[in-house]
C-alpha cells in the first residue's frame, strides 16, 4: 500500500489549532488585552462592533513590534516570552504559547499597526485566513493596534454557532472585567457600536471595583490582606447581606491571571458559614499570589485552571484570612438567622417610617361580572374579580358538589400584604370556613379532590406556569397595563447590569414597566406590571440581569422565553405562603386555563394525580 500520511498546510494547522483557542469573539477580546498587558501597556482601548462578530480592535502604548517580529509574531509557536521549557515554571506573562495571534489569523481578517519606542517608522501588516494580505511602512504611534474582523468568515459553521449579541456581549463584558481588575493601575476604555461601556481611568484596587461595579459597591466591600511566606493574599470580599442567590461577583487572581477554582471557592464559602444562608452565594475580589514555580498554568487550554503544589495549605489559609477579615468588621453578631421570619421586614422598608396600612377594596365588585378586559397578569395577592369566572369551566366539571360561593367574597381580602413572609394566621378566619373543596398541605400544595381520585397541585410550580404564559403572551403579543406609581421607584445598579436592562427594555414595557430613567448607573421607575409589588421590583429585577447573564447557551430558546420564565418564578407565590379558600379555587382554575397546565416553565411536573383506585389498593 502506498505512503498516505502526510503533514498538513499551515492554514490547516492554523485552523484546528484555532479551534482551541479562540471559541468566540470573547476569547479574542482575552487574548489581545493580554497580549497588551505583556507589552507593559499603561493604557488599553477595546472597541467591539456587532458584539465582536463584526470587529475586536484593541490598541496598546506599549513597547509595539519591530518589522520582523510584527511578521513573526502571526506564527505558530511564535513567542518572545519563554525561550526554553524550565521558563514554563517561572512565567511572569499572561501569554507564551505564541498560538493565540497564528489562531486568530487563521479564522478571521486581521490588520496589526505596529511600532517600537525607538524606531522611526511603524509597521502595517493584513492577513486573512493565515495568508498575508499586504506589509507597509506606516506613521503610526508607539504601541500596536490589533482589529479582528469577520471572526469566522471562513467557517461559516462556527459563526452560525455563536449567540445572540447580548449573549457574546456579555462574555466580552466578563473577559475585560477580569483583566481591567488584575491590573487597575492600567488605564482602559471599552466602546461598542462606537458608544462607550467602560472608561475605567488608572487607579488602585478598590477603586477599579467601583468603578466597574457601582459606586453602591463601596459599601459592601470587607478588604483581606495576609502575608506568609507561601502566599499574599490582597483584595475584598463583600458583606454577608449582600449575597445573591445566583452567583454574582466571584473572582480569584492568582499572579493577576483570573482562574476559576471550585476548591478555592469552597474556602471561601466555608468562612461565611453561619453568616449566609444555604442558598446564597457570597461575593469576593481576592489577588492571590504565589512563587509563579509553585503553580501549573498549563493544564487547561484556556488558562483559567490551575494546579498548586501546595492546595491544602492555600485553601487553609484563605478560608482563614477570609475569616478573620468578616470577623474584625463585626459582622458576625450582627446577623441571626434563627429569628422568626414573622419580624422580617424587607431590605428596601426597614428605613422607611411605619404607615398606616392600606386597604384596598373594589367598589364595583361584582362577582357574576365577566372578566374585565385587561391584560392582567392573575396574582393571587391582587385579588382578580374574575375568580370563579367561566375560564376553568372545563376543569370545574372534575369537581364533585362545588358550591358557588364566591357571592361570600369579602371586601376585606383585598388587604394587600407587603411582605410574602406573612404567615398564615392572618387567614385563619376563612381557612374555618366549612365545606371547602381544596386544602393546603405545608403551605405548599393545594390539594384538592377529583371525581376519580384526587389531585396535588405544587403551588409555586402551577403559579409560575399561569404567569409565564400570561407574560410571554404580554411580551409577544398584547401589552399588559401598567400601575402608575406615585412616587417613581429610583433603583442603583452597576453600569452593564443597567445596559442589560437597556437592552430589554421594551419586552419589559410590554409587561407594564414604565422606565423614565435608564442611564449610568441608575433606573427610575414610574410604572411596573398592575400585578407585582413595588417591594418585589429590585429582586424581580436583579433576578433578571442574573438570568440573562448566565442564559444556558444552547437552550434553543429565546430571549422572551426566557425572560417570561425568570420573571414568572420570581413573581410567583412560594413555598411556605398560606392560601385561603378562593385563592387556592383560583389558582387551579387558572392553570387549568393554561395551554399546557402539567409542567412547569421548568418542565417540572405541576401536579399529580391520585387514582381512587389506588387509594383502594392500600387498604386491602
Ligand atoms: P504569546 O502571547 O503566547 O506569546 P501571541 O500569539 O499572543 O503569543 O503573540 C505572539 C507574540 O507577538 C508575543 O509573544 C509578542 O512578542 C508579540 N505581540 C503580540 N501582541 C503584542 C502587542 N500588543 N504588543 C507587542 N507585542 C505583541
Ligand atoms: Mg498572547
Amino acid at each position: 500500500m502506498a505512503d498516505i500520511i502526510q503533514l498538513l498546510p499551515d492554514h490547516v494547522a492554523n485552523q484546528i489549532a484555532a479551534g482551541e483557542v479562540v471559541q468566540r469573539p470573547a476569547s479574542v477580546v482575552k487574548e489581545l488585552l493580554e497580549n497588551a498587558i505583556d507589552a507593559k501597556a499603561t493604557s488599553i482601548t477595546l472597541v467591539i462592533k456587532d458584539a465582536g462578530k463584526t470587529l475586536v480592535q484593541v490598541t496598546d502604548n506599549g513597547v509595539g513590534m519591530s518589522v520582523t517580529d510584527a511578521r513573526l509574531s502571526f506564527e505558530r509557536h511564535a513567542t518572545s516570552k519563554i525561550k526554553s521549557a524550565e521558563d514554563l515554571f517561572n512565567l511572569h506573562t499572561k501569554g507564551f504559547r505564541g498560538e493565540a495571534l497564528a489562531s486568530i489569523a487563521a479564522i478571521a481578517h486581521v490588520e496589526l499597526k505596529t511600532k517600537t519606542e525607538d524606531a522611526e517608522i511603524g509597521t502595517h501588516l493584513t492577513i486573512e485566513g493565515s495568508k498575508v494580505i499586504s506589509q507597509d511602512p506606516a506613521v503610526v504611534p508607539k504601541g500596536t493596534t490589533i482589529s479582528v474582523k469577520n471572526l469566522f468568515y471562513n467557517i461559516p459553521a462556527r459563526r452560525n454557532f455563536l449567540k445572540s449579541n447580548p449573549v457574546e456581549t456579555r462574555h466580552i463584558i466578563d473577559e475585560f472585567h477580569r483583566v481591567a481588575l488584575a491590573h487597575p493601575s492600567v488605564a482602559f476604555q471599552m466602546l461598542h457600536n462606537g458608544s462607550d461601556v467602560f472608561n475605567l481611568p488608572s487607579s488602585n484596587s478598590r477603586q477599579r471595583i467601583v468603578n466597574i461595579f457601582g459606586s453602591k459597591t463601596n459599601e459592601k466591600l470587607v478588604p483581606v490582606h495576609e502575608e506568609t511566606e507561601i502566599l499574599k493574599i490582597e483584595g475584598f470580599v463583600l458583606k454577608p447581606e449582600f449575597g445573591k442567590k445566583s452567583r454574582g461577583e466571584q473572582f480569584f487572581f492568582v499572579n493577576d491571571r483570573f482562574i476559576k477554582s471550585p476548591y478555592l471557592h469552597h474556602a471561601v464559602a466555608s468562612a461565611y458559614e453561619g453568616l449566609m444562608k444555604n442558598d446564597i452565594h457570597p461575593g469576593y475580589f481576592l489577588f492571590l499570589e504565589v512563587e509563579p514555580h509553585s503553580i501549573d498554568i498549563n493544564i487547561h487550554p484556556t488558562k483559567t485552571e490551575i494546579k498548586f503544589d501546595n492546595e491544602h495549605s492555600i485553601y487553609a489559609m484563605l478560608r482563614a484570612t477570609v475569616k478573620h477579615s468578616l470577623g474584625q468588621f463585626n459582622i458576625a453578631p450582627v446577623l441571626d438567622f434563627e429569628r422568626d421570619k414573622g419580624f422580617d421586614t424587607p431590605y428596601e422598608y426597614s428605613k422607611k417610617s411605619p404607615t398606616a396600612p392600606s386597604i384596598e377594596v373594589d367598589r364595583d365588585f361584582n362577582p357574576f361580572k365577566e372578566k374585565p378586559k385587561q391584560g392582567n397578569i392573575s396574582f393571587p395577592f391582587k385579588r382578580d374579580p374574575s375568580i370563579g369566572s367561566g375560564q376553568g369551566s372545563s376543569w370545574e366539571s372534575l369537581y364533585v358538589g362545588l358550591k358557588d360561593e364566591t357571592a361570600k367574597i369579602s371586601s376585606l381580602d383585598d388587604i394587600e400584604f407587603e411582605s410574602e413572609e406573612v404567615t398564615g394566621s392572618l387567614f385563619e378566619n376563612s381557612e374555618a370556613e366549612t365545606g371547602q373543596i381544596t386544602f393546603q398541605l405545608q403551605n405548599k400544595y393545594v390539594v384538592s379532590p377529583l371525581k376519580s381520585g384526587m389531585m396535588i397541585v405544587h403551588q409555586n410550580l402551577a403559579h409560575q406556569r399561569i404567569l409565564y404564559e400570561e407574560l410571554l403572551k404580554n411580551i409577544t403579543v398584547k401589552e399588559a397595563v401598567s400601575q402608575q406609581l406615585l412616587f417613581p421607584l429610583q433603583l442603583h445598579f452597576s453600569k452593564p447590569d443597567v445596559e442589560i436592562i437597556e437592552k430589554i427594555r421594551e419586552q419589559l414595557e410590554h409587561t407594564g414597566f414604565i422606565f423614565s430613567e435608564l442611564k449610568d448607573e441608575t433606573i427610575e421607575i414610574s410604572g411596573i406590571p398592575v400585578l407585582i409589588l413595588e417591594s418585589h421590583v429590585v429582586n424581580l429585577l436583579n433576578q433578571l440581569v442574573q438570568d440573562i447573564k448566565e442564559e444556558v447557551p444552547d437552550s434553543g430558546f429565546s430571549q422572551n422565553d426566557m425572560l417570561a420564565k425568570s420573571m414568572a418564578a420570581s413573581m410567583a407565590i412560594r413555598t411556605g405562603v398560606s392560601l385561603n379558600r378562593e385563592e387556592r379555587e383560583h389558582l387551579i382554575n387558572q392553570l387549568f386555563a393554561c395551554k399546557e397546565p402539567t409542567v412547569s416553565p421548568t418542565n417540572k411536573p405541576v401536579f399529580i394525580t391520585l387514582d381512587a383506585n389506588d387509594i383502594d389498593k392500600k387498604f386491602m
